[in-house]
């Protein structure tokens, strides 16, 4: 079977993307891939001074002009920040998107995380990854290219599980080159980046972002990269692409 060139980061909030994985986005973008980046929730809880319409709006658009940068695709299931729930109505939704989409390459949350919105959007996309090719499963079409893809999941924040263990990567992706322009998609979330500054006086946003770039780099001699886990269950591809496609 001949893998489309489609990648789809599957998390929780607009930003956790340019957090986690947008480096290797990035380079997967450079090498010719389609990225489509999609949220369970538009972030309507990401503000101190906001009602939740304006702070939705504000924010998927600056989800949408980060993912443009690469040329990606933005896409939101339109959930709630802190009620995102593995249930029928959102798994329908997200087998819809990955139908739509038909991604053979998928990064989502750590399955253990520090956040109950990202362990719920994780197993979601760990189910749909499963399925989505499955005809029965959406009214939407089985695109070409349909398949279970390969499923990296994203280090959680300080890349350590809820017990304080640290998580051991299986993939890191050097974004040495890649995370300026990294750091510019993040800059595109204006609102959160405001709302840290104002609360640390300093570019906590961006600085948070690089220290962990920085971090996981050390462990492998560079000055930057990303970290994952790769999904090995029964029925995924369990060769390492990523680490093969991005050496
Ligand atoms: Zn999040």
């Amino acid at each position: 079977m001949v893998r489309n060139r489609t990648v789809l980061a599957f998390l929780a909030h607009p930003d956790d993307a340019e957090m986690l994985c947008a480096g290797t986005l990035i380079r997967l973008a450079e090498a010719g891939w389609q990225v489509h980046i999609a949220t369970c929730t538009p972030g309507d809880c990401g503000t101190a001074t906001e009602n939740r319409w304006d702070i939705s709006s504000r924010r998927t658009r600056e989800a949408t002009a980060s993912a443009a940068k690469i040329g990606g695709h933005y896409h939101c299931l339109d959930e709630r920040d802190g009620f995102i729930v593995y249930d029928k109505p959102t798994l329908q939704k997200t087998y819809d998107l990955f139908r739509r989409v038909a991604p053979s390459l998928v990064f989502t949350h750590a399955p253990k995380d520090y956040m109950l919105d990202h362990e719920q959007a994780s197993l979601l996309a760990r189910a749909a990854s499963f399925l989505y090719a499955g005809p029965n499963v959406s009214a939407f079409p089985v695109l070409e290219g349909s398949c279970v893809p390969y499923l990296y999941y994203c280090d959680p924040i300080e890349a350590i599980d809820p017990f304080g263990q640290p998580v051991s990567a299986t993939t890191y992706v050097d974004i040495t080159a890649q995370v300026d322009k990294k750091a510019e998609m993040l800059a595109c979330h204006a609102s959160q980046r405001e709302w840290l500054w104002a609360h640390h006086g300093m570019d906590e946003y961006l600085e948070a972002m690089r220290r962990h770039a920085a971090m996981r780099g050390r462990q492998i001699g560079v000055a930057a990269a990303e970290a994952f886990v790769q999904h090995r269950g029964h029925a995924y591809p369990k060769d390492d692409w990523l680490a093969e496609m991005l050496p």
